[in-house]
């Protein structure tokens, strides 16, 4: 049974919304709910309420701001069974991967941005280094935006929208999410929560609709927070240039694993398996591609086959009852397919799976190819399915070239038993991220910066820069004891230029080597 019981109603402005989109469950094929598809004028309606109840919000002030996200917290951990229906009924994924990837890092980060928002955005005093400003106090504060625009897509459904807008809505902005057309429900229950929640009228609101309602957003709202492809990144950084709207964009991946022949070949397989397949490989910071070094080769292929031969795919019941589901988006089903399809093609060898699973619900087999070259899109293009291709490599310079050989840079890892030189290997790869005996996990460390290079994204989250993102900077300089005239006013006269020039010649004249 959906946990949405009844089709769901626009709150529009008067004029009754007609469209819907229809909510599939896609591990069963059957719909779940509908969702109003708003257009521009809901939206332009949306922001305008969303900016006259900011103001309040921000007066609220952090440690007003904190019990609410903590009251939050509360409710979803209360409500987790419901949640977690919610996100296992619209994705088609595990309740273990509901549990993992969304509620318990959205109940995590409820926490984090209370306590650590007050820290990240609080005043800060610069001693100014100019001998112009002697004496002058220069303070820096972090001011929210206005009305922040979260754009989300459907692996993640609460992380990657409601999860981007606490730090958004802890800086004291207003926030209007757009969660995919895919997967809407998980954020309308989560406006539910917040506002038992006691968050104030129109603070957080969500618009449901398609591409069309997340542009009106990007036209109305002060700052866009987007995590979906970067073909829809692109655009988005488009249109916003006609606004000067600022962007951050999150975009998609093809993560490369390098195994060195001196690697725990034993760990780096359960983890190439883990890591490419949970959540059905929907997620941009999965393993699609390995590089193992010649003398592990084979042990480490032997090894994934076991393991990928073990597991259990179907449509999601009991806890546990399977480790991976279904293809939440019909259209990645066709790209998968056709990733293996012209892998095999151009020589490609399929281990295990290759296949779309058994209907009424979209499955991809757990997929495992071997004899891959970088003239196959399964090593160049984001899959976003449960494949693993692997290919071999002479050493560890060939699996660095090849790792950044690649037009995305978003996450990365380094399978060896020498962690310096894991590090050191680490570090000549092109991504936002790195991990050396380990992966995905370091999207958990909210206190470090998170972030794409190259088609990978702009900008990022968590850290420092992942709540300043939403906030403008104003510098006030402070003059308080200061003579009637400065050097540099006018009138300017022949002394006081003398004694300027002779005064920044003394400062900066001597000669240094360093
Ligand atoms: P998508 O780009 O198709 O859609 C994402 C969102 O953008 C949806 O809400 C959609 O309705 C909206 N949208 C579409 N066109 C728009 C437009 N012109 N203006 C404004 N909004 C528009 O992406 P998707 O298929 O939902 O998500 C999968 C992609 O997301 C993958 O590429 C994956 O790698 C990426 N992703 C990246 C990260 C990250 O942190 N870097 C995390 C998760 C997913």
């Amino acid at each position: 049974m959906s946990t949405i019981e009844k089709p769901i109603q626009a709150e529009t402005n008067g004029a009754a919304e007609t469209r819907a989109i229809a909510v599939e469950n896609p591990a069963t094929g059957t719909t779940i709910a509908n969702v109003p598809d708003m257009g521009s004028g809901e939206v332009v309606a949306m922001i305008a309420r969303a900016r006259r109840a900011q103001l309040a919000w921000d007066a609220l002030g952090f440690e007003g701001r904190a019990r609410v996200m903590y009251a939050a917290r509360h409710w979803l951990v209360e409500n987790r069974d419901r949640m977690l229906r919610t996100i296992v009924e619209e994705t088609g994924k595990t309740r273990e991967d509901a549990i993992v990837g969304d509620w318990s890092f959205v109940v995590d980060s409820l926490g984090f941005w209370a306590k650590r928002a007050p820290k990240y955005l609080r005043d800060e005093h610069i001693r100014p280094h100019s001998p112009f400003l002697l004496g002058k106090r220069i303070v820096v504060r972090h001011r929210p935006i206005g009305v922040v625009g979260v754009i989300g897509p459907w692996n993640f459904p609460l992380n990657l929208c409601f999860g981007d807008a606490i730090a958004a809505l802890m800086a004291g902005n207003a926030v209007v999410l757009k969660p995919s057309e895919i997967t809407p429900l998980a954020n309308m229950l989560m406006a539910e929560g917040m506002k038992a929640a006691g968050l104030p009228e129109d603070v957080m609101q969500v618009a449901t609709g398609r591409g069309e309602t997340g542009a009106a957003l990007v036209d109305g709202a002060d700052m866009i927070m987007f995590t979906g492809s970067t073909a829809t990144g692109k655009k988005i950084m488009a249109q916003a240039a006609e606004t000067l709207t600022p962007v951050s964009l999150e975009l998609g991946g093809k993560d490369p694993m390098i195994v060195l022949r001196d690697a725990d070949v034993e760990r780096a397989a359960n983890a190439a398996v883990s890591y490419s397949m949970s959540n059905g490989g929907q997620i941009c910071t999965s393993v699609e591609r390995v590089y193992v070094e010649e003398p592990v080769y084979d042990e480490f292929v032997r090894r994934v086959v076991d393991n990928v031969r073990s597991l259990r795919q179907g449509v999601p019941g009991e806890p546990g009852a399977v480790d991976i589901g279904a293809v939440t988006f019909g259209p990645q089903a066709e790209i998968v397919e056709g990733h293996v399809k012209d892998a095999v093609e151009k020589g490609a060898k399929v281990l295990v799976g290759g296949e779309r699973g058994e209907g009424p619900g979209r499955f991809f087999q757990p997929t495992v190819m071997v004899d891959v070259d970088h003239t196959m899109k399964a090593m160049t293009e984001e899959t976003f399915g449960p494949t693993l291709p692997i290919m071999r490599v002479r050493d560890v310079d060939e699996a660095v070239k090849l790792a950044n050989d690649s037009n995305f840079g978003l996450n990365s890892s380094v399978w060896t038993k020498d962690v310096d030189k894991g590090e050191q290997v680490a570090r000549r790869i092109e991504a936002g991220s790195s991990c050396v005996n380990d992966g995905l996990v370091n999207y958990l460390a909210q206190e470090a910066p998170f972030g794409g290079l190259k088609d990978s994204g702009v900008g990022g989250r968590h850290g420092v820069s992942g709540i300043r993102k939403y906030c403008t900077a104003q510098t006030i300089l402070v003059t308080r004891f200061a003579p009637k005239r400065e050097l540099h006013f006018f009138p300017y006269s022949a002394r006081t230029t003398k004694v300027l020039e002779r005064g920044f010649a003394l400062l900066y004249g001597r000669k240094r080597s360093n």
